[in-house]
């Protein structure tokens, strides 16, 4: 094997700037990156930048307003972390359920997201938490909504010479759930995933957001489901009915990880699970 070269910065401008080079390939956590790398062991390997010490990439901040997330705060910070856990459950869900311990003491919510898998655990919930992105370079910086982030199956707008450097989501109480179907609980990765964030007015739907994981090329969100959900008073059969408008939104392919028959109905029955039970515990 070749050597491998590695910078390590200590700051977020020593790491914008070493980033500047677009052959400098970001390390967080490595649990995606060297899995990768590791098939071409025999070929040179590109320089690395550990983002590892860039203590800016590595803190939650909270306002009034916003919360924001450091993308390389790892799964299990995120699991234990007191503010997400009161307003963002959805996503201390995601990433409690996510690989094993070992994978969520290293895995970073910043590696999830700049990975662009459809099956990307922290994903659907950042979705329906209306998460912006912060993406920076040497030359400045810009903001994306979540959801105009992913073009494709491991495609996004991030450019070569960028960083994910902030997670915002709005400082509000969140009501809802993150479901995962694999093929056992621990190390799998999700066949399906559904994240719902809905605000109810007494006991009708004010709003509800759906995102659904590993059933499209990027996770979408479920408008007809939304749709059809606001308003209405939520009983057995409403629940049903959405089960099965999820189902044909859903628009999975068959993989190696699952068919797109049996992902499209288990899109629904995550949904109604979650329905129910958010609609039993209050
Ligand atoms: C055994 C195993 C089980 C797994 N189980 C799950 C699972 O259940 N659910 C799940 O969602 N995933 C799972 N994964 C995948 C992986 O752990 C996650 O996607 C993880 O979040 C990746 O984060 P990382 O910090 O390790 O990323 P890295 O491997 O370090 O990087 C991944 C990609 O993100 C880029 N990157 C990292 N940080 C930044 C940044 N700040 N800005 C720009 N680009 C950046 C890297 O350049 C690279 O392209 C599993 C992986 C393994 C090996």
């Amino acid at each position: 094997m070749n050597a491998v070269e590695t910078l390590n910065p200590t700051n977020l401008a020593q790491a914008l700037k070493a980033k500047a080079n677009k052959n400098v390939v970001a390390v967080a956590g490595g649990t995606d990156l060297l899995v990768r790398l590791h098939d071409r062991i025999t070929q040179p390997w590109p320089k690395l930048l550990i983002l590892e010490n860039v203590k800016e990439l590595h803190k939650i901040t909270v306002t009034k307003t916003a919360i924001t997330i450091g993308p390389s705060m790892t799964f299990s910070e995120i699991e234990n972390s007191a503010i997400l856990r009161k307003k963002a459950l959805q996503l201390v869900t995601a990433a409690a359920s996510a690989g094993s311990v070992q994978i969520r003491n290293r895995a970073t919510i910043g590696g999830n997201i700049a990975n662009g898998s459809p099956a990307g655990d922290t994903i659907p919930p950042l979705y329906v938490l209306e998460a912006i992105l912060e993406l920076s370079s040497a030359k400045g910086k810009r903001t994306v909504p979540i959801e105009k982030f992913f073009t494709g199956p491991g495609k996004t707008v991030l450019k070569p010479t960028e960083l994910i450097t902030a997670i915002k989501i709005p400082n509000r109480s969140n009501h809802g759930f993150f479901m995962r179907l694999a093929t056992r609980k621990a190390l799998a990765i999700s066949k399906v995933s559904v994240a719902v964030n809905i605000i109810m007015n007494k006991s009708k739907v004010e709003s509800a957001k759906i995102a659904l994981g590993a059933v499209a090329p990027t996770v979408i969100r479920a408008t007809l489901t939304e749709e059809y959900l606001r308003g209405k008073e939520i009983n057995q059969a409403i629940i049903d009915e959405a089960a099965r408008i999820v189902q044909d939104e859903a628009r999975p392919i068959d993989d190696i990880r699952s068919l797109a028959i049996y992902r499209k109905e288990m899109v629904g029955v995550l949904l109604k699970r979650g329905l129910e039970s958010v609609t039993t515990n209050g």
